[in-house]
């Protein structure tokens, strides 16, 4: 890793505690400046659950997050890598900007986006998760989750004894599709991803939202996984960026214990970016 790659980091290297960085992290660039909240969902805002379908938002962070959104002041969006309606269900407020398939959609306030290499690749990813699905039916607990955009496989359920085979299947059978080229696979926690393989990432989607914002933002970026990097390296000098977990493998600056510090996290962003008084 490059010196310059390392943003804010503490003696010994890695990301600083977030509530221990003197001053505050955020406080010396407030004035006059408006927040840009970019979010994670599944192991930043909620647990990571076996069945990705029981991840359900806290009333208490939903309330958090309404509160912050409900200012014209401030942007939060969550950057997730579910679908983009499975994403807008699950938080339920509907002023806040929402990015599916790690921001191959985009859906806010004055903005729609659909990055234009991902609706060519929805056949072939229909046609790869048939043949996927097959394939793998044998290994117990694994399962083929389609995201019209790109296809995940969840083996968060599977022996550890089993899933080297699981990952070989799966590498054979993408490996022997026509359309490989068009793929790129990408690594995330207990789950092989297929994605459109284009220059895009949640990096590229958060700057694309900043750059439909007029005014002073300063973005903050939070997130657990490997899909979050791209976001810690887009930001690392115009923001501030925040990994779920201390790891020195990271390009973030701070660091949160956990998704269980998440709630603390937005009520200090509530200190820090108060919504305007009404009169
Ligand atoms: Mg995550």
């Amino acid at each position: 890793m490059k010196s310059e790659d390392r943003g804010h980091q503490g003696k010994g290297g890695g990301p600083v505690y977030f509530f221990s960085a003197k001053a505050g992290p955020v406080s010396g660039s407030l004035p006059g400046r408006r927040l840009a909240l970019f979010l994670d969902f599944d192991g930043t805002l909620v647990p990571i659950q076996k069945d990705p379908a029981k991840c359900v938002l806290s009333r208490q962070m939903k309330e958090q997050l309404r509160s912050l959104a409900d200012s014209d002041r401030h942007l939060v969006t969550i950057l997730s890598g579910r679908t983009l309606s499975d994403i807008k269900a699950r938080v339920g407020i509907r002023n806040i900007c929402y990015g599916g398939n790690h921001g191959l959609a985009i859906s806010g306030k004055d903005m729609r986006f659909i990055h234009s290499g991902a609706s060519a690749i929805i056949p072939i990813i229909n046609k790869l998760g048939r043949s996927l699905e097959k394939e793998i039916a044998c290994f117990d607990g694994a399962w083929v989750e389609r995201k019209k955009f790109s296809l995940s496989l969840h083996y968060r359920s599977v022996g550890n004894r089993e899933i080297p085979g699981l990952k070989r299947t799966f590498f054979r059978v993408v490996k022997g599709f026509p359309y490989n080229e068009k793929l790129t696979i990408v690594k995330g926690k207990k789950v092989l991803e297929l994605m459109p393989d284009i220059s895009w990432d949640k990096g590229r989607a958060a700057l694309w939202i900043l750059n439909k914002l007029r005014g002073r933002y300063l973005p903050i970026f939070v997130g657990d996984d490997i899909t979050d990097e791209a976001a810690f390296r887009a930001l690392k000098n115009s923001g501030v960026t925040i990994r779920i977990g201390k790891s020195k493998r990271t390009l973030a600056s701070y660091y949160l214990k956990g998704h269980r510090e998440a709630s603390r996290f937005l009520n200090s962003m509530q200190d820090y970016f108060p919504n305007e008084v009404r009169t």
